[in-house]
C-alpha cells in the first residue's frame, strides 16, 4: 500500500446516520474522506424507519443505501470493513487499522460506531426485536396503537416506559419481573394511568404463527399480549475488535467520560469533539438518545466542525512558515493540495 494514497483527511468510523453524514458535509467540503462500515446499523430489525422527517416509514437499508449514494457522488470512499484500531502517529494525527489487513492515516477520526442494545435476560426477546420486542414507542407505538401491551419493569428505568406507553394503548399491563417492590406513589401512578400489574418473573414468549401472542410467568401463567416493551441496556459500540480491547478506542486513547443511566458513554461538546485532540464522536456512540435524525444531525455538526478546523490550521501553518521564512513553493503547494486538492466527481443530481 502506498501511504499517500492511504491518508486521509478524515476516517469515519461507521457508516450509518451519523457517519454517512459527516462524511457527506465533509465530501462536499472537498475533503478526501474514508468511512468504513462494518454494516450492522442498529435499527436493522426493523422493518420501517419512523419519525425521520420526509423519510417517515422508510425501510433503513433504502435510507442508508440513498446516504451511500449521496456521499459517493462527492468522492467519498466506502470500505465495507471493520477499523480494529485507532492509534495516535505521535503527530497529532492518527493511524487507523482495519480487519482486512490494511492501515490508513488520518488526520482527523470521527467514531460513529453505533451501541448495542442489551436486551434483559429472557428467553425469546432477541429473536422478536424490533418486531414486537419494543423498546421506542416513537420509533414503533404508532404502528402498534392500541394493541395490548405488556412492558418488563427495568430496574434502571422502573415504571417510567409502563407509564409513557400508555400514550399508544390503553391496555398496558406492567410485569415486574425482578423489580421487588415499588414505593407508595409509583403504585398510586400506575392506578392513575390505568396499568395493570403483574408480579412475578417473565420465564417466555408465547409464539403463534410468527406473532407474539402472549408473556409467560415462572410460574406458569400466560398473559395475553401482543406487544411487549423492554428497556434495553443500550452499550456504546466502541471497542473496536482487536489492539484496543475491552475499554473501547476511547478508554486506550485516554478520553473523558461521562455517566449515563446506560453506563459511560464519551463526553462530548455539541460538536461531538471528545477531550482527545482530533477525534469526535457522534450518534449513538456518544449518547444513547439519538434517534436517526438526531445522528445524522450529530454527524453533520462534526463535519462542519473538522472541516473549519482543518482549513484553519492548514492557512496558520503556513502564516507560521513565512514569519519563521521558512515558506517555499513547496509548503504552499502541499497547503494548496490539502485544501483543494481533492476532485469532486460530476454531480447526478
Ligand atoms: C429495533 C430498533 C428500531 C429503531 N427504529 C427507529 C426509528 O424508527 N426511527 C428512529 O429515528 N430511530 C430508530 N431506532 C434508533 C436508530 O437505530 C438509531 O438512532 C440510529 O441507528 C443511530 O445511528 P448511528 O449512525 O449513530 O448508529 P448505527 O446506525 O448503529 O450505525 C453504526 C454503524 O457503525 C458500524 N460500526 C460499528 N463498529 C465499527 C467498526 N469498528 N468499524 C467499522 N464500522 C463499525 C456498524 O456496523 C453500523 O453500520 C431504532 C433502534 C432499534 C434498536
Amino acid at each position: 500500500m502506498n501511504s499517500k494514497k492511504n491518508a486521509y483527511d478524515v476516517v469515519v468510523v461507521g457508516g450509518g446516520a451519523a457517519g454517512l453524514s459527516a462524511g457527506l458535509v465533509l465530501g462536499r467540503s472537498r475533503r478526501r474522506v474514508l468511512i468504513v462500515d462494518a454494516g450492522e446499523p442498529r435499527n436493522a430489525p426493523a422493518a420501517h424507519m419512523q419519525g425521520y422527517l420526509s423519510r417517515d416509514g422508510m425501510p433503513p437499508a433504502e435510507f442508508l443505501a440513498a446516504g451511500r449514494r449521496e456521499v459517493e457522488t462527492y468522492g467519498v470512499e466506502i470500505a465495507a470493513d471493520r477499523v480494529t484500531a485507532v492509534r495516535p502517529d505521535g503527530a497529532g494525527e492518527f493511524e487507523v487499522d482495519l480487519a482486512d489487513g490494511g492501515r490508513v492515516h488520518a488526520r482527523r477520526v470521527v467514531l460513529a460506531t453505533g451501541l448495542v442494545d442489551t436486551l434483559p435476560d429472557v428467553p425469546g426477546l432477541a429473536e422478536r426485536w424490533g418486531r414486537d420486542v419494543l423498546h421506542c414507542p416513537y420509533c414503533h407505538g404508532y404502528e402498534v396503537r392500541d394493541q395490548p401491551f405488556g412492558v418488563i419493569a427495568s430496574p434502571a428505568m422502573g415504571i417510567h416506559q409502563a407509564l409513557l406507553v400508555t400514550q399508544w394503548s390503553k391496555d398496558v399491563t406492567l410485569f415486574l419481573h425482578t423489580v421487588a417492590d415499588l414505593p407508595d406513589a409509583e403504585w398510586e401512578r400506575l392506578a392513575a394511568a390505568g396499568v395493570s400489574v403483574v408480579e412475578g418473573e417473565v420465564a417466555g414468549l408465547e409464539v403463534e404463527g410468527d406473532r407474539l401472542v402472549g408473556v409467560r410467568l415462572a410460574d406458569g401463567r400466560v398473559v395475553p399480549r401482543s406487544v411487549l416493551f423492554v428497556a434495553a441496556k443500550a452499550v456504546p459500540r466502541d471497542n473496536l475488535i482487536g489492539a484496543v480491547g475491552a475499554v473501547g478506542v476511547l478508554g486506550a486513547l485516554g478520553a473523558e467520560m461521562r455517566d449515563t443511566p446506560h453506563g459511560p458513554y464519551p463526553a462530548v461538546d455539541e460538536t461531538g469533539r471528545t477531550s482527545v485532540p482530533g477525534v469526535w464522536a457522534v450518534g449513538n456512540a456518544a449518547s444513547p438518545m439519538e434517534q436517526v435524525v438526531n445522528a445524522a444531525s450529530a454527524g453533520y455538526r462534526a463535519g462542519v466542525t473538522i472541516n473549519a478546523e482543518l482549513v484553519m490550521r492548514d492557512i496558520d501553518a503556513t502564516a507560521d512558515r513565512r514569519r519563521a521564512g521558512v515558506f517555499t513553493p513547496e509548503a504552499e503547494a502541499q497547503v494548496a493540495a490539502a485544501v483543494g486538492g481533492h476532485r469532486v466527481h460530476g454531480l447526478t443530481h
